[in-house]
């Protein structure tokens, strides 16, 4: 243990949550102990403790999501005036000059780390006393990106303990071979790039020992594909729908969860195992925009019907499933029509939920030339009003599910339904947040899986439902 604290805050999607968590558990297992509301106040003498790093993993996926990575940046660096402030992510990926503008002090205390070099860094801290001294060797020797095998680093971030989250994460794949004309992940994560099914299988099997679920998480899951060489030739590999078959097959209960899918990848094949019951019944999907025109602009390789065939597959693979999909309002050319076309798709499939992003030029993309652009007050609106029929799509979604059983897993924290009401906090195998009364005073542990029914719908706001505990698992 070198008695040295750290903390991580983590901007972004489940990739970044899953990465932030293996710079988590590299940090503690070169000897350093993250700050926790818990540690902040030292035992021996009530001052606070503070860490030596911090480290802020960031998202460019909007305009919005660098002011607020330059915001937290500026915020670390203020607020811990001894400590070196490391930055790495997609947003550290394509702007480090900008970012190291941001370090004013003389110190130069900010250090903008290329995502492949973290984990080793981490590794060297833990071995040296000084951990400026060591960021700045560091620095000095790795100014410029070094050319380490992608695929060893990208999937070098497998943490086994996940000290911030209750669900375990597993990387299958980095990366994205698309063109969409408004994506800049693409740029900072390079093209696609997928596990070798084998040691996805193994980490899994790890992760199986001590967590009910895993969320298999990449850029684009859809684009699995893994290389397989037999005797120095190229053979076809595993896609998607073969990976979760293999992984089902390998293991015994651990359940799974998806992160995004593309509509134009659902097919008969991937439902037929998708229906699995160790396939959470959640899936969320990219689509992004329900006019032809404004799909064709983005780069999206399939039109209206690929959308509504993909809906109707996914819910013929489970019970009411909760479907989410993504949408961005106010892309370049989108007048109202188009808009109008994009609402009524998204009111006639009746998602459960609908995340609305405004759309925002990226530096460096197609779209950042494209005419046609959205008034500012029109995008808001349009965001308003997918934002309301989300919530109408969730309240009705929650009340279809009353009365009935879930699986749960309880998560950290107790919540409170009203005055006198408490209870422990919990996420359902649908999705669904909860607030569970559970008997007398034993709160359950985070990650305790348990069977509950849905009792009556929440405030939407902390929790979707409330839900009581059913005594003995069916
Ligand atoms: S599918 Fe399109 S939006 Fe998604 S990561 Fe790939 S290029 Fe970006």
């Amino acid at each position: 243990m070198c008695n040295e604290y750290f903390s991580v805050l983590t901007l972004g999607c489940k990739l970044n949550q899953l990465e932030s968590e293996a710079v988590a558990d590299a940090f503690t297992q070169a000897g350093f102990e993250q700050l926790t509301a818990n540690n902040e106040q030292s035992r021996e003498n009530g001052a606070k403790n503070s860490p030596a790093v911090v480290v802020v993993n960031t998202c460019t996926v909007t305009s919005k999501a660098d002011q607020k990575a330059r915001r937290v940046i500026c915020k670390a660096l203020r607020d811990n005036p001894d400590s070196a402030v490391l930055v790495t992510g997609c947003y550290a990926q394509l702007n480090r000059g900008d970012l190291l503008k941001l370090d004013a002090g003389t110190k130069r205390r900010l250090f903008v780390i290329e995502k492949d070099n973290v984990l080793n860094l981490i590794h060297l801290l833990g071995a040296r006393h000084c951990v400026l001294d060591t960021l700045s060797t560091f620095r000095a020797r790795h100014s410029a990106p070094d050319n380490s095998s992608a695929l060893d680093t990208q999937f070098s971030f497998n943490p086994e303990r996940f000290s911030r989250h209750t669900r375990s994460f597993l990387k299958i794949q980095d990366g994205c071979n698309n063109h969409c004309s408004y994506c800049r992940i693409r740029l900072a994560r390079g093209p696609g790039i997928s596990l070798d099914a084998q040691e996805a299988l193994s980490r899994l099997r790890i992760l199986e020992k001590n967590h009910a679920e895993a969320v298999l998480t990449g850029v684009n899951i859809c684009q699995y594909k893994e290389q397989l060489t037999i005797n120095g030739e190229n053979a076809a590999g595993m896609g998607l729908a073969e990976l979760l078959e293999y992984l089902l097959g390998g293991t015994e209960n651990i359940k799974l969860r998806l992160s995004s899918l593309e509509p134009d990848f659902i097919d008969e094949k991937l439902v037929k195992i998708l229906a699995n019951k160790r396939i959470r019944p959640h899936f969320h999907l990219s689509i992004q925009s329900g006019s032809e025109k404004i799909l064709k602009k983005m780069g999206r390789s399939y039109n209206n019907d690929t959308i509504e065939k993909a809906v109707n597959l996914l819910r013929s693979a489970k019970d009411d499933p909760f479907l989410a999909c993504d949408i961005i309002a106010g892309f370049p050319g989108e007048t109202g029509t188009e808009f109008d076309e994009t609402l009524s798709m998204c009111k006639k499939l009746d998602f459960a939920w609908i995340h609305v992003f405004p759309y925002s030029k990226r530096p460096g993309t197609p779209a950042w030339h494209f005419n046609g652009t959205v008034r500012e007050s029109d995008v808001s609106q349009r965001v308003q009003i997918l934002g309301g029929l989300s919530a109408h799509g969730r309240e009705r979604y929650v009340k279809r599910w009353l009365g009935r059983e879930v699986e749960a897993m309880a998560e950290s924290g107790t919540a409170r339904g009203s005055k006198t009401e408490r209870g422990c906090r919990g996420i359902s195998e649908n999705y669904l947040k909860l607030l569970i009364r559970h008997q007398g005073g034993n709160v359950p542990a985070p990650g305790t899986v348990l069977r509950c029914e849905l009792l009556e719908a929440g405030n939407f706001k902390d929790y979707d439902a409330k839900a009581a505990v059913v005594p003995k698992l069916n």
